[in-house]
């Protein structure tokens, strides 16, 4: 029978070792993972940029419901674990459940240390831990006021800068002389001070907390010297302490933390340890680079590898604050035996540290350029000896050995082990091997693919090079950047900034976003508008003049200045009445030529400007709206026969053509979009070469996507393949979503799907079901603000300078 595994705790440990051990051994044991949170695995250190607003919760997700179901882990979450029976194997959730193990590991983490002065329970002094943590510090920042932040350390700092960005007014308290004392030494904790304070952020050094006062709410902090702050918010972050009182209540041997030796094990041979609840040889840590390494050895433990120990680890910092470079590793406390190299550069608030002993660098401390941080990270671990480029070393990598080096060459030199993404835990092997394996060629290929520069983006110039030296030439990094020549910000980081900071207008984005011009250019403008309207439907106001001449006008404009006109067809079927009006417009308009178009309807080509809302207006009479022929959005849903008329049609082709195209029209899409339902494999409605194709079959309906028959020529994709028509419809409507919600502006589906790699998609729209329903709503959502005909809001007189003829204006009234 399979073994039972119980994990408990889902935070960053946990996640990590089960990623080892679905990889290593699948299917090895019978998986249940207890998490308190109420919520799937995400990454923790990224809930500063969460809090400033950089990311959203989504952004940050390690393991989606979608993972779990496909590696067959039973995630119970909201459910906290309160007792172990060690004789009876079993482990009890807080809910009276009990459940029966083989083997339990406890991935328990930390709990933050509120100390217990005077006011402490009051319901607006909080600590910084997890999600709940960070939505109450956001509605709380939401009325404003004032903020204290207890505590100078790595997360105080950084909530304190998530709050002043969320516009409170902050106070960090920090009870020793500098800043982050056990990170930095005293030269870099007093530059960090300057800068903080030149971003408005009030820092009290040497301060004692007395007292949070207050009656039923928090109104001020009280310090030993009677200072008095008022505050609206207290945040206490001044340190953690290892979650160890469920091993202790079973009586496994627990000193600050549970005690495990080399392979993770605790006092008892079946129960296993990692992550910040561990105490390793007298050590408990806090940062994640150690805690992966523990997973690997657990996991490896756990599939019966003798061999894999954890032996300890040296860890680094930084300081996830936009804009403030500091690096921190190893022990740069000053000894009779050590000897420190120090470089200063006033003028650019750099300042650098390497403390040496026994010719090996034993602790560094950079300020303001961390560029050679990994660098000296690594000779740190590698405990290599220095005293060849001792002369130059602190210059970093590019000048070791007395020469300047190539940078790219002291990338190429680095080892596969070294680690290039702290955050993530990615490994330049890693990078290396995803952008050879799987062929990408952009930094957003790689933050999709290794989620390496995908977090606080510091080793982004690391990846590049990375990319370079796998890439040689073929490497542009020019060509994945700036949108256009307004700004210097890529259109994946333009869309992610527009929903971090909540961006809804052009003008608003334009000065966050630090645009060169004045207004914009040709090229940016209608991506803006685009992406104002898929992020913010129904706040957004469409900005006509952002909006190229056919989108403003609805007709496609000729050679020769007019206009074609192409009205829907819903899936390709249309009767005589359509076709009598169609008819009427020609004669009364004497439209030179009528000619059917390959997605299946009729185009009425040489219409004049100014008869375009009459003709609109005859049309809209016999129910004709507008086909978006001209549109960034949905064109047309091509259908065959199918079961109505065919004799080889296996499903409703024409019906379901119809049902998706009067949904979806309207819609705004970063490029156009053309489906197809074709009724069996024969294809008559060539739905393989279509942004979205359906291929009916006897058992369902297979859904293809990302194909194109332009300047491009490619064939589609299998997406995946559903039993009912129902199903199709909704993986269609979600997919169609996604690629509003991630695609770039002029990017066709086809590029797209290169770009984020069909395995993403199909995790997010044919195994995640709630997510797949969760895009469904929104796209409902946004057609409210949409599905309005153009053509006769035109009729009703909208936009109607448009189409006034050129006034014959005297030569005196044009110079007026
Ligand atoms: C805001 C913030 C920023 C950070 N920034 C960095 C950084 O820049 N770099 C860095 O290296 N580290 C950083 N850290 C630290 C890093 O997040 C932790 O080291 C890491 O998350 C610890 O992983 P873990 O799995 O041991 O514990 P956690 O990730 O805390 O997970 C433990 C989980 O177990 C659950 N749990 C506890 N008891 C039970 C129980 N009895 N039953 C069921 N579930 C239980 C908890 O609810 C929690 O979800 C940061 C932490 C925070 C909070
Ligand atoms: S695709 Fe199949 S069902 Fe549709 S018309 Fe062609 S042969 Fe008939
Ligand atoms: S194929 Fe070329 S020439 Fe023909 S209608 Fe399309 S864009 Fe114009």
């Amino acid at each position: 029978m399979t073994e039972k595994l119980v994990i408990v705790g889902n935070g960053m440990a946990a996640g990590r070792l089960l990623e080892h051990l679905t990889e290593t051994d699948p299917g090895r044991y019978d998986v249940t993972l207890f998490g308190a949170e109420p919520r799937v695995n995400y990454n923790r250190i990224m809930l500063s940029p969460v809090l400033a607003g950089e990311k959203r919760f989504e952004d940050i997700l390690i393991h989606d419901e979608a993972w779990y179901r496909t590696n067959k882990v039973s995630l119970v979450s909201g459910r906290r674990i309160v007792g172990i029976d060690r004789a009876a194997k079993t482990v009890a959730s807080e809910d009276g459940a009990v459940v029966s193990y083989d083997r339990l590991v406890l991935a328990t983490g930390s709990d933050p240390v509120m100390i217990p002065l005077p006011g402490h329970d009051l319901p607006e002094v909080i600590s910084f831990r997890d999600l709940d943590d960070v939505e109450r510090m956001t509605a709380a920042a939401a009325k404003g006021g004032k903020a204290v932040v207890i505590g100078g350390g790595l997360l105080g700092l950084e909530a304190a800068a998530g709050l002043k960005g969320r516009g409170m007014d902050v106070t960090v308290l920090h009870l020793a002389p500098t800043l982050m004392e056990r990170q930095l030494d005293p030269s870099a904790g007093y530059l960090l001070q300057k800068e903080l304070e030149s971003r408005g952020i009030r820092v009290i050094t040497r301060a004692n907390t007395k007292a949070i006062q207050g009656g039923r709410h928090v109104e001020s902090v009280l310090l030993e010297d009677d200072t008095e702050l008022d505050a609206d918010l207290v945040v206490m972050a001044v340190g953690i302490r290892p979650n160890a009182a469920l091993a202790r209540s079973a009586d496994l041997e627990v000193n600050r933390g549970v005690v495990v030796d080399d392979h993770m094990q605790t006092s008892d041979p079946d129960i296993l340890a990692v992550g910040e609840c561990v105490e390793h040889r007298g050590t408990c840590y806090g940062l994640v680079a150690p805690l992966y390494e523990m997973a690997k050895v657990a996991a490896a433990r756990l599939c019966d590898d003798a061999e894999a120990a954890f032996v300890g680890a040296v860890t680094s910092t930084k300081l996830k604050v936009t804009g403030i470079d500091l690096f921190s590793a190893g022990d740069f406390a000053e000894g009779e035996d050590r000897e420190e190299i120090v470089l200063r550069d006033a003028s650019r608030s750099i300042y650098k540290r390497l403390v040496i002993e026994d010719d090996r660098i034993v602790g560094a401390v950079l300020y303001g350029d961390t560029s050679d941080g990994a660098w000296f990270f690594d000779l740190l671990k590698e405990k290599a000896d220095v005293a060849d480029l001792r002369e130059t070393l602190i210059f970093g990598r590019a000048y070791s050995g007395g020469a300047p080096l190539d940078p790219m060459e002291a990338v190429a030199a680095l080892p596969d082990s070294a680690e290039i993404c702290g955050c993530n835990g990615v490994c330049k092997g890693d990078i290396v091997s995803a952008i050879t394996g799987k062929n990408l060629s952009s930094l957003e290929d790689v933050r999709t693919h290794t989620k390496a520069s995908n977090s606080c983006g510091s080793c982004t110039g690391l990846v590049e090079q990375l990319l370079s030296v796998s890439l040689g030439d073929a490497y542009d990094p020019a060509a994945v950047k700036p949108m256009c020549g307004c700004t210097e910000l890529g259109h994946g980081e333009v869309r992610r900034l527009i929903v971090a900071k909540e961006l809804k207008s052009i003008p608003a984005v334009m000065q966050e976003l630090e645009w060169t011009t004045a207004n914009g250019c040709a090229k940016c403008r209608p991506a803006l508008n685009y992406y104002l309207i898929a992020t913010w439907p129904g706040e957004y106001v469409d900005d006509q003049q952002s909006r190229f001449i056919n989108e403003r006008v609805h007709a496609n404009i000729q050679r020769d200045g007019t206009y074609s006109v192409v009205p829907r067809m819903w899936g390709g079927v249309t009767n005589a009445q359509e076709l009598r009006a169609i008819a009427d417009v020609v004669d009364k308009f004497e439209i030179p030529t009528v000619k059917c178009t390959g997605g299946q309807r009729i185009d009425m080509l040489g219409v004049r400007k100014e008869d375009l809302p009459a003709v609109w207006s005859d049309l809209n009479a016999a129910g004709l709206v507008s086909g978006h022929a001209y549109g960034k959005a949905l064109r047309t849903v091509k259908t065959c026969v199918g079961t109505d008329w065919c004799r080889f049609g296996t499903q409703d082709s024409t019906g379901l053509g119809i049902r998706i195209e009067k949904f979806m029209w309207g819609s705004w899409t970063p490029a156009k979009v053309k489906m197809a339902v074709s009724g069996c494999p024969r294809n008559c409605a060539e739905a393989t070469c279509k942004d979205v194709g359906v291929v009916c079959v006897e058992s369902g309906y297979e859904i293809q996507i990302g194909g194109a028959a332009g300047l491009d020529i490619k064939g589609t994709e299998l997406l995946g393949k559903v039993d009912t028509e129902d199903d199709a419809f909704e993986v269609i409507v979600a997919v169609v979503q996604l690629y509003r919600e991630q695609g770039w502006y002029l990017e066709r589906i086809y590029k797209w799907m290169a770009r984020v790699g069909l395995e993403t998609v199909q995790a997010q729209v044919i195994e995640d079901l709630e997510n797949r329903r969760a895009l469904f709503d929104r796209f409902v959502f946004s057609q409210r603000y949409s599905q309005a005909d153009p053509w006769e809001e035109r009729i009703r007189g909208r936009d109607a300078h448009e189409f006034a003829p050129l006034a014959d204006l005297t030569l005196k009234e044009a110079a007026e």
